[in-house]
């Protein structure tokens, strides 16, 4: 039975899901007023948001490649998305259509690669 609260205890830390991240949460709302949909960004995407940004090269906030086909193709202006103060440039309108509905999954799931 404590082995059991311990694992659960151990599984809260990991995902940074403890009960004072809610009001933390409440506090931040107020200055950042992000959109609702983007309201549980984790310091974790906007980091990986981050690298994504340099995979073309710059540090601009411009996020040069297709986050959707895994930061392998060029994205193109006319199908960006705004995301936490960084602009995705998607290659399609599928690929800007799935960003903008699912960007948080995406940008958890895609491996940075490597710049050269
Ligand atoms: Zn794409």
């Amino acid at each position: 039975m404590l082995y059991r609260v311990l694992l659960i205890t151990l599984t809260l830390s990991l995902f940074g899901c403890a009960p004072d991240a809610s009001t933390d949460q409440a506090t931040a709302t107020v200055e950042t007023a992000e959109p609702a949909t983007a309201g549980d960004a984790s310091a974790e995407l906007v980091a990986k948001l981050a690298l994504a940004d340099e995979v073309d090269g710059a540090s601009d906030h411009q996020i040069g490649k297709c986050y959707v086909c895994g930061l392998g193709m060029d994205g193109k202006p006319e199908f960006a998305v705004e995301v936490e103060g960084y602009t995705a440039h998607l290659c399609s309108d599928y690929c800007r259509e799935h960003f903008a509905n699912n960007w948080q999954s995406v940008v958890g799931e895609t491996d940075i690669p490597q710049s050269n």
